[in-house]
C-alpha cells in the first residue's frame, strides 16, 4: 500500500531530529570523494549521466516500465549506462560516471533493505580491460574509500558499525557453483552472513545476466563477470564484467535471454559496423556502499528523499 502525504512529511521531519541522516551524508560524501579519487589517480575521465535515452539496460528482472514520450520518440528511463558505457570507452579509455539510475521494484522489495527505485551507482568501465583488472582497481577503490572515511570520522565505527574493518587485498573469490555447494539456493544471502570481508562472487551462470556480459569461450555456461558481496548480511554491492562486442554473438545471447533486438537497432548496427570494442567494467550501488560502511538496517537512511520500492515518495 502507498504510504501517503503524512509519511512524506514525517520523511524531512526525521531528517531534522534523527542525526543518522546527517552523518550518512557525510559518509556518503566522504565515500565518493575516496571511489573518485582513486580512479581519477588511475586515468579515468569522469563522463556526465545519461538520464533518458532510446535504449537502456534490459536487466535480468522484471521492473515497471518508466519511459516518457517526447515528439514521436520513446526515451527509457536509465536503468543503468551499461550500453552507453560500451560506447563510451571508444573515445576515452577508462571512464566512470556518478550515474542517476531508475528501477521501478515492485513492493515486495521495501524490506530487502537493498532496494531504491531510484539510486545511485558509480558505473565505470575500460577498454580492453580483463575482469581481474576491473577488480583491483575496485578493490583500491574500496580500500581507499574506507580508510578515508574512518581516518576523518572515526566516530563511524563506535557510534554506528563497531566490526566495521578496512578489508585486504585481494579479496577472497569464490564461484557460484561452490556457492550454491556451500549454502543452497539462497547462496548470496548465505555468502554474505558468513563473511566478515566483502567476497567476490565470480562466474555467474550464463542465463542469470543480461546480455552484455561475457559468456567465457572456454566453459559455456558461465559468465566472465561477478558481484560483489559485502559481509554480515549486507548483501550485493557490486555487478560488472567483461562485455560481449560482437554483433552475432550478442545476437545469440538476447535469444537466449528472450529480449528482443528490435529494441537494440542503433547499439546492434555499432556492433554489426564492428564499432563496438572488448571491455570491461562493472558498477558500484553509492546507497548500498554507504549502508554497508555505516551498518544501517536500510538504505532508506543513507540518503534523502529515498524512494523506497512501493511507498510514495517526496
Ligand atoms: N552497472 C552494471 C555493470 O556495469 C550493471 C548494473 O547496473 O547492474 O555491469
Ligand atoms: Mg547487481
Amino acid at each position: 500500500m502507498m504510504k501517503g502525504c503524512s509519511d512524506r512529511l514525517e520523511m524531512v521531519r526525521s531528517y531534522l531530529v534523527d542525526e543518522t541522516y546527517r552523518d550518512a551524508l557525510l559518509v556518503q560524501s566522504e565515500l565518493l570523494k575516496g571511489l573518485r579519487e582513486t580512479l581519477d589517480a588511475k586515468g579515468f575521465v569522469e563522463i556526465l549521466p545519461v538520464i533518458l535515452s532510446p535504449i537502456t539496460d534490459p536487466l535480468n528482472h522484471e521492473v515497471f516500465d518508466a519511459s516518457v514520450e517526447y515528439y514521436g520518440q520513446n526515451y527509457a528511463v536509465t536503468k543503468s549506462m551499461i550500453l552507453h558505457k560500451q560506447i563510451s570507452v571508444l573515445v576515452h579509455e577508462k571512464i566512470y560516471s556518478v550515474s542517476p539510475n531508475v528501477r521501478l521494484e515492485t513492493a515486495d522489495k521495501a524490506d530487502s533493505g537493498r532496494h531504491l527505485f531510484e539510486f545511485v551507482q558509480l558505473d565505470m568501465e575500460v577498454a580492453g580491460a580483463s575482469r581481474d583488472e576491473i577488480m583491483d582497481v575496485m578493490e583500491d577503490a574500496i580500500i581507499y574509500a574506507i580508510r578515508n572515511v574512518l581516518s576523518k570520522y572515526p566516530w563511524v565505527k563506535e557510534k554506528y558499525h563497531p566490526t566495521l574493518k578496512v578489508p585486504a587485498k585481494p579479496f577472497k573469490r569464490i564461484t557460484v557453483k561452490e556457492a550454491v555447494e556451500k549454502y543452497g539456493e539462497a547462496f548470496e544471502s548465505g555468502l554474505s552472513k558468513d563473511i566478515d570481508e566483502p567476497v567476490w562472487l565470480i562466474d555467474i551462470p550464463l542465463l542469470n545476466r543480461e546480455f552484455y556480459d561475457k559468456q567465457d569461450p572456454e566453459r559455456p555456461d558461465v559468465l566472465l563477470d561477478f558481484d560483489l558481496i559485502y559481509p554480515e548480511g549486507f548483501g550485493e554491492g557490486i555487478s560488472g564484467g567483461e562485455r560481449e562486442h560482437e554483433y552475432e554473438q550478442i545476437i545469440r545471447r538476447m535469444k537466449l535471454k528472450g529480449t528482443s533486438p528490435e529494441e537494440y537497432t542503433d547499439y546492434l548496427e555499432l556492433a554489426k559496423q564492428g564499432v563496438l570494442k572488448p571491455s570491461a567494467g562493472c558498477g558500484i550501488g553509492i546507497e548500498r556502499f554507504t549502508r554497508y560502511v555505516m551498518g544501517l538496517e536500510h538504505v532508506r537512511q543513507t540518503r534523502l528523499f529515498a524512494k523506497v520500492p512501493g511507498e510514495s515518495a517526496l
